[in-house]
This record gives structure tokens, C-alpha cells and sequence, in this order.
């Protein structure tokens, strides 16, 4: 999985004449190892565990990198603070966010999924990429 991942990302490192340094590799993997959504600063604290030479910088620009490359999804569940989550090797899965404690609960229904694709059928439009957020409470905040 790692090695998969790390392959797809040196590729898109090279288009941009970049390498996967030691620094961006490590990064990669924290990023990668990271369970569900972190923040760029969770990213940087799980770096920093790693590699104590490595700077917020850095993570913050390897991060734009892993965006960009689709390794990371990013999300803004709300109130403008951005998660990211590892987008190779798993499902696609869609997001109800509780508006007062924050938990993120993920979901799949592949019913969902086939409407979105039917009604884009529909319209003519070539679908990339979605992300489907629903907002509210949680079962311990309603
Ligand atoms: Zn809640
Ligand atoms: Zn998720």
C-alpha cells in the first residue's frame, strides 16, 4: 500500500522536477499512517515525531503536494478548518459532521451514489470528483 502510494506521488514529484526527499517521504507516511482526518497541524506534530529537523514549512507545502497529487482529500467540514484524509486505497465514502462537537461520521450507500450518477447523466455532466457533507447534530448532541 505505502510503497504503491509513495510510487504514484515520486511520479507526480518528477513532473514538477521535485523529489521525494527524505523530508517528503516521511511526511507522505505520517500523512498516510494517520487515522481518519487530521489537520495540518496534527500532520506537523506526527512529522515532527519522526524527524524533529523538519519544519512547518515544509509540511505545509508537502501537504499542498499530497492535495494536489491525490493522495490527500481535503475537506472543510465548516467554520473554515480544513481536514485531510488518505484518498488512495480505500472506498469513497461520503460525511455527516456534527455542528457542535465536531465528530465526523463517515458513511457509504452505494443508492446514494448511483442517484448522483443518474442525475449527472441527466444533466450531461462529467462528474470528477464529490463530496457529500451533512450537517448537524450527532446522537450525543441532539
Ligand atoms: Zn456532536
Ligand atoms: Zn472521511
Amino acid at each position: 500500500m505505502i510503497s504503491e502510494v509513495e510510487k504514484i506521488f515520486s511520479e507526480f514529484l518528477e513532473k514538477k522536477d521535485l523529489k521525494l526527499t527524505s523530508q517528503r517521504r516521511t511526511i507522505l507516511h505520517q500523512a498516510v499512517k494517520a487515522r481518519g482526518h487530521f489537520s495540518a497541524e496534527e500532520l506537523l506534530g506526527f512529522s515532527k515525531g519522526a524527524d524533529r529537523t523538519i519544519s512547518k514549512a515544509t509540511v505545509y507545502r508537502t501537504l499542498a503536494l499530497l492535495k494536489d497529487s491525490g493522495t490527500l482529500e481535503e475537506h472543510d467540514f465548516g467554520g473554515g478548518k480544513k481536514l485531510y484524509e488518505k484518498a488512495q486505497g480505500r472506498r469513497h465514502h461520503d460525511h455527516f459532521v456534527c455542528i457542535r462537537c465536531g465528530k465526523i461520521i463517515e458513511f457509504e450507500n452505494d443508492q446514494i451514489e448511483n442517484l448522483q450518477d443518474l442525475e449527472a447523466k441527466k444533466q450531461r455532466f462529467k462528474v470528477v470528483y464529490h463530496s457529500l457533507k451533512l450537517f448537524g447534530f450527532c446522537s450525543s448532541c441532539k
